[in-house]
């Protein structure tokens, strides 16, 4: 892609109306377009990486034996008379008649849609467990949107359900999707810290919410610093295997806001290790057990009893990652973005010197980007004739981590190759291919 021809519509500078690093950086590149309060258009530099973020989720959730389906956005009010949260959830609900005066709703979570969905297909305990997940448009009408697609109405959101015979089934469920979390946003590059948290508006009596540290963030969290040492690697997907990593987790006092206690933080952290800070919130798991069935009556047959499935639910925040991302990568006093390789809008930029009577440095980086093509390496060329300095600047911001300069002195197939933030090499075209497809995979 020629720069000339992409829709990255840059800001020269940070919009006032942007309050943190992220929003001000989405804005400033171009990632976003805010269409009224809290919603949002994702504009292509903005959608790429969104999307690269929803695959990575994806797999994951794959990996786990969990079953990918797509529910509508718009839902029927009755399940949700049935459950009972019609009443009980608010006005962060969006309610909406049809033309036939139905009250119907635009869904801000699915538990009873995917209970209704449940209790009409499956009948037998053999069935189980049933892992399910969506990857889809939420609306919630938050009280105060703000912080871009941080805390916006309209979000992209990954929602799992398990469906379980008994506790200790739907225990290894929850588990699951524990290490599926641990395993996701190490690939994101992230470090999410698991909390044990409160289960609010969706009920029920086990949850983590998992949170990345940042200053920006909403939630408050109260941790044992040893607790980003706990190693995931070679857990299993078994059940003696969950439980020991679980049991690990456990060791370290990690608590939200909602969760915590002066005295047992104090007992139970040494001062060395304790950490007071704020974090934001990118994924939420809970289990509910028959919360949803009973009133639902979401049942299996099981030696000729009737039994209410036991239930959890997984939330990732997919686009809320993007903005949590930035918080997390971006350097604001230097003014350099950096996204992980696995998720960068493009995986390299190539950024010639161009000037109105001389075109052979981007003839240079068109030969190169050639050669990139045939690897299935995408890239953007900047053929703008802004100087130099001008294209560093917004190649810093834009913050694909990997660069290629190409100006007067580049000759044959030898090029100055910079990794984001670290000094400039020497590379040739094999072995530019070979360090972005080997940064992809760590
Ligand atoms: P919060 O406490 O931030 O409002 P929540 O507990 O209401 O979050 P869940 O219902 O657990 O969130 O939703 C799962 C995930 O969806 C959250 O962890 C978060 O990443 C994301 N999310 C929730 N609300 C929003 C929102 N208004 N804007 C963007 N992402 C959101
Ligand atoms: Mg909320």
């Amino acid at each position: 892609m020629f720069f000339s021809k992409s829709f990255i519509p840059i800001l020269k500078n940070n919009p006032a109306e942007a309050k943190i690093k992220s929003h001000q950086l989405m804005l400033r590149t171009g990632m976003i377009k805010q269409s009224s309060a809290g919603i949002y258009s994702w504009l292509p530099l903005g959608f790429k990486v969104m999307k690269k973020i929803e695959q990575i989720v994806r797999e994951e959730q794959d990996k786990i034996g969990a079953q990918e389906i797509l529910m509508p956005t718009i839902q029927s009010a009755e399940i949700w008379k049935e459950s009972g949260r019609y009443k009980d959830y608010g006005e962060e609900m969006l309610r909406i008649k049809d033309r036939q005066s139905r009250d119907m709703l635009y869904g801000p979570t699915n538990e009873e849609l995917i209970t209704d969905i449940f209790r009409t297909s499956i009948k037998s305990y053999k069935s189980l467990p049933q892992l399910l997940y969506h990857i889809q448009w939420k609306f919630r009408d938050e009280l105060r949107p703000r912080f871009g697609i941080m805390r916006c109405r309209e979000f992209y959101m990954k929602d799992a359900y398990s469906f379980d015979i008994n506790d200790e089934e739907a225990l290894f469920s929850y588990n699951k999707f524990f290490l599926a979390y641990l395993k996701t946003f190490k690939r994101l590059n992230l470090s999410a810290i698991p909390m044990a948290a409160d289960t609010g508006p969706i009920g029920g009596n086990l949850s983590h919410e998992f949170i990345i540290l940042a200053d920006t963030g909403e939630s408050k969290i109260y941790t044992d610093k040893r607790i980003f040492k706990v190693n995931s690697d070679n857990t299993k997907l078994e059940k003696e295997s969950l439980n020991k990593l679980r049991d690990e987790f456990k060791k370290f006092y990690s608590v939200t806001d909602e969760k915590y206690d002066e005295n047992e933080f104090n007992n139970k952290v040494p001062e060395e290790f304790r950490l007071k800070t704020k974090g934001i919130e990118v994924g939420h798991i809970f289990y509910f057990g028959d919360k949803y069935s009973m009133p639902m009556n979401s049942s299996v047959d099981h030696q000729g009893k009737k039994e209410f499935v036991k239930m959890g639910s997984y939330g990732v925040g997919v686009s809320r990652l993007v903005g949590a991302i930035i918080e997390a990568k971006y350097n604001d006093k230097k003014e350099i973005m950096k996204w992980p390789q696995s998720i960068s809008p493009y995986d390299c930029a190539i950024i010639p010197l161009v000037t109105k009577g001389d075109k052979k440095n981007l003839e240079k980086s068109i030969n190169l980007s050639k050669k990139l093509k045939e690897y299935n390496i995408d890239y953007l060329i900047d053929d703008s004739e802004e100087s130099f300095s001008a294209k560093i600047k917004k190649f810093n911001l834009i913050g694909i981590p990997s660069q290629v300069v190409v100006g007067n002195k580049t000759e044959g197939d030898n090029f100055e190759f910079i990794n984001i933030g670290k000094e400039s090499i020497n590379l040739n075209s094999n072995q530019i291919i070979e360090f972005i497809n080997q940064s992809k995979k760590n």
